[in-house]
């Protein structure tokens, strides 16, 4: 018989005296410092060290931006900030975060579809790169620049002829929200010439959460061929091509690590040859959950333990209202567990195997579903790890009007 698929090794957090430490802190003691749960903590060192190993492996003339939208929380930001090269915004709340963090400007960039007037006529003010979602977009920031008297600096966010296979959340190929059909971006990069605009590049963004590294690299080069064959009716060089992201973590069991070597070495050769088609274009690639998904956790506490028809339940102060994606109600097709544990019983210790639930009433709000733990009850603190990125933002909070959760980076 095979055995049962696990969760990969846990690396992104020290396990002392069998309890998970949390920026230099047993959890239960951070529990006490944070006064309350449920709590989010994310580990600031994880972060940095993510990005260090990440530099390391990828070719070096490579540009790495932080997508905020997987963890917006501004101090968060802040430090991410000071890792990477650029920000990428989704909405104006998260544009006075980026701008907030003293990050320069021209390395922000905004993407995202349904970009409000206001939002438009913010970036550029701000002076920020706009990625353009569609020829309806266009034509509202020349007006916006216009009224500033500001020329408006945009890329064009291209929806590419091709997909990015074995991912997540498909995000491209066919009809989409995001981005300009490649078939129709000579028509826009013409208007952004007659316009006057600044062109500044492309953004081609084809998926998310991908753990093969040949999806990747398939994606990347077809993202550099179609921009090769996009520059050809660009009003201006290509100062930036932004090639997406994509990378992914290990959630569910069964679940492998994704290898970055094959993915940097070919991203070198590409690199290589895009100098010698597109110039010294500045080659971005774009990462949200990569860089902060695995540095945080999700801390709840036991309020009551059941035993129904011999299933046991821990039932916890917090759930899906706070953590949607561990209840595996956020893109998931057949729901599996996030990695959880008792946060002081990691690895040793009595185990049983028990479902934690959250304190709202409907079956959806489920944080773990029939799992080996170790031995649990009220009181006891619960920890769902790989929770840094698309967490307490990506959730309902206000579903069933329970407290809110705090979030700490430490
Ligand atoms: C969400 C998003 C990202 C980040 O995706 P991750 O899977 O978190 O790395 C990057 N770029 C764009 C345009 C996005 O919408």
């Amino acid at each position: 018989m095979s055995e049962k698929p696990r969760h990969a090794p846990l690396i992104q957090f020290p396990i002392v005296d069998d309890e998970l430490v949390i920026g230099d802190m047993p959890l239960t003691r951070l529990a006490e410092q944070v006064g309350q749960t449920p709590f989010y903590a994310y580990d600031r060192e994880a972060m940095s060290r993510r990005v260090r190993d990440l530099r390391e492996v990828l070719p070096t003339d490579i540009s790495l931006h932080y997508a905020m939208k997987a963890n917006p929380m501004p101090t968060v930001v802040d430090h991410m900030a000071s890792l990477v090269d650029g920000l990428d915004v989704a909405s104006l709340g998260e544009l006075r975060v980026a701008l907030g963090s003293g990050m320069d400007p021209a390395e922000i960039s905004f993407a995202g579809p349904g970009k409000r007037d206001q939002e438009l006529s913010a970036a550029v003010a701000a002076g920020i790169t706009v990625n353009l979602e569609s020829p309806g977009e266009l034509e509202r920031i020349a007006v916006a620049g216009e009224r500033l008297g500001i020329t408006p600096r945009v890329a064009v966010r291209v929806n590419p002829d091709f997909e990015l296979k074995s991912s997540g959340m498909k995000m491209s190929g066919g009809p989409k929200p995001f981005g300009i059909d490649a078939e129709q971006v000579p028509a826009a990069l013409a208007r952004i010439g007659e316009l006057g605009l600044h062109f500044r590049g492309f953004h081609i963004f084809s998926g998310s959460q991908n753990l093969k590294a040949e999806s990747l690299i398939e994606a990347q080069d077809a993202s550099f061929e179609l921009a090769y064959r996009l520059a050809d009716d660009a009003p201006a060089p290509i100062e930036v091509l932004n090639i997406g992201g994509g990378f992914g973590i290990p959630y569910f069991p069964g679940e492998q690590r994704l290898d970055l070597t094959p993915v940097s070495e070919n991203l070198a050769q590409r690199l290589d040859t895009c100098r010698s088609r597109l110039g010294d274009s500045e080659v971005v690639i774009e990462l949200g959950r990569y860089l902060v998904g695995e540095a945080g956790v999700y801390v709840c506490r036991v309020i009551d333990r059941k035993i129904s028809r011999g299933q046991t339940y821990l039932v916890c102060d917090g759930g899906l209202h706070h953590h949607l994606a561990a209840s595996g109600n956020f893109g998931q097709v057949i729901r599996k567990n996030y990695p959880v544990v008792k946060a002081d019983a990691v690895n040793d210790g009595p185990r049983e195997t028990v479902s934690v639930v959250g304190p709202l009433c409907t079956p959806l709000d489920l944080l773990a579903d029939r799992m080996e733990l170790g031995t649990a009850g009220p009181g006891d603190l619960i920890a769902v790890l790989q929770s840094g990125a698309y967490g307490y933002t990506a959730s309902p909070h206000l579903f069933l009007s329970q407290p809110a959760a705090v979030e700490v980076l430490v």
